[in-house]
């Protein structure tokens, strides 16, 4: 356990170091991937205490801070999140799916969890790239774990066979999946985009359909792009400055994503992982997840989490071909 003393010592030792928290989905309740709003603003509670003079105001801000961001676009940060920030007076970047905000479509892999929520079929076998995959789903437990799975494995697919995977998976499961997606998976509108004050929430852009872009083809990438700043452009009337990679990990954007995100006019880019390595490009910011837990939190922004990574990237350093220590 990590007493004050010890948090101290490393947000000292961490001084230069960006601590940015990543948020998705936010609840009444705390479940997997979302934040239950009481922690959100026990959270909140604490950074304006103990870091008065340090949030920062975007994700590429010149000081060095905590800058808190949100990513997809559900409707439940307007509900839940949004009036916390303004509670606190907390500035908070939202990156949206322009696709998911115009209702195009909603995120394939709620839409798998969707299917396994809602499913009575209890047992399940598929053919994905070649190999037979079977689950039983007798319980909560079994129908979560099959979902995480299926997850896992589309993700590295193509966004066109993924979409006609889960097709296929539909009608295994025996369930019609709904045009609108129901509230818990669902995305904010444009209106309540505009309602929130900018002063106060940077609205960044996250592609129009969430594809990993390291995937797409170049005309699909510049559509990914180009398309979704146009739509926030216009609908927002502001220039969008900061840009978030769906998915986020190291494989899902290259120099040629970067490049193409610089002719927009974007000023940075997150990702979804922080490796201890302090990363000054722009277009590299890592982040951190906000939503495991208050101690974990405390971890994350007093740079505990930073320095354990360091560490670990420092042990394996001769080992590993990416050694973001040494960089
Ligand atoms: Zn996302």
């Amino acid at each position: 356990m990590f007493d004050n003393a010890k948090l101290q010592l490393a947000n000292l030792l961490t001084e230069n170091v960006n601590k940015i928290v990543m948020y998705h989905k936010f609840s009444n309740l705390s479940h997997n991937i979302e934040s239950s709003s009481k922690l959100f603003e026990q959270q909140l509670i604490y950074i304006t205490k103990a870091f008065k003079n340090k949030i920062l105001s975007s994700p590429n801000s010149r000081q060095t801070g905590i800058h808190l961001t949100i990513d997809d676009g559900y409707q439940d940060f307007y509900d839940l999140a949004y009036p916390l920030l303004v509670k606190y007076e907390v500035p908070a970047t939202f990156y949206v799916c322009t696709g998911f905000i115009n209702k195009e479509l909603w995120m394939w892999y709620d839409k798998i969890e969707y299917l396994l929520e809602t499913t009575s079929v209890q047992y399940f076998e598929i053919s994905l790239a070649g190999q037979p995959h079977a689950w039983s789903l007798t319980s909560k437990i079994e129908k979560d774990n099959c979902a995480l799975q299926l997850q896992s494995i589309l993700k590295s697919f193509p966004s066109n066979e993924v979409s006609a995977e889960i097709n296929a998976i539909s009608q295994l499961l025996e369930i019609e999946i709904p045009v609108l997606p129901p509230y818990k998976y669902s995305a904010c509108s444009w209106e309540q985009l505009r309602d929130m004050d900018p002063e106060l929430v940077n609205i960044g852009a996250h592609s129009h359909t969430h594809p990993i872009l390291t995937n797409c083809t170049d005309e699909q990438l510049s559509f990914e792009l180009k398309h979704c700043t146009e739509l926030l452009q216009k609908e927002l009337q502001r220039p969008i400055k900061h840009f978030c990679y769906p998915n986020g990990q190291s494989t899902d954007y290259s120099n040629t994503v970067i490049e193409k995100l610089k002719q927009l006019g974007y000023e940075s880019a997150v990702t979804a992982f922080t490796d201890g390595y302090n990363c000054k490009d722009r277009y590299k910011i890592r982040r951190c997840s906000g939503v495991e837990s208050m101690h974990r939190f405390k971890k994350h922004v007093n740079g505990v989490e930073h320095l354990s990574k360091k560490w670990t990237s420092f042990k394996t350093r001769n080992n590993n071909e990416n050694n973001v220590f040494s960089r």
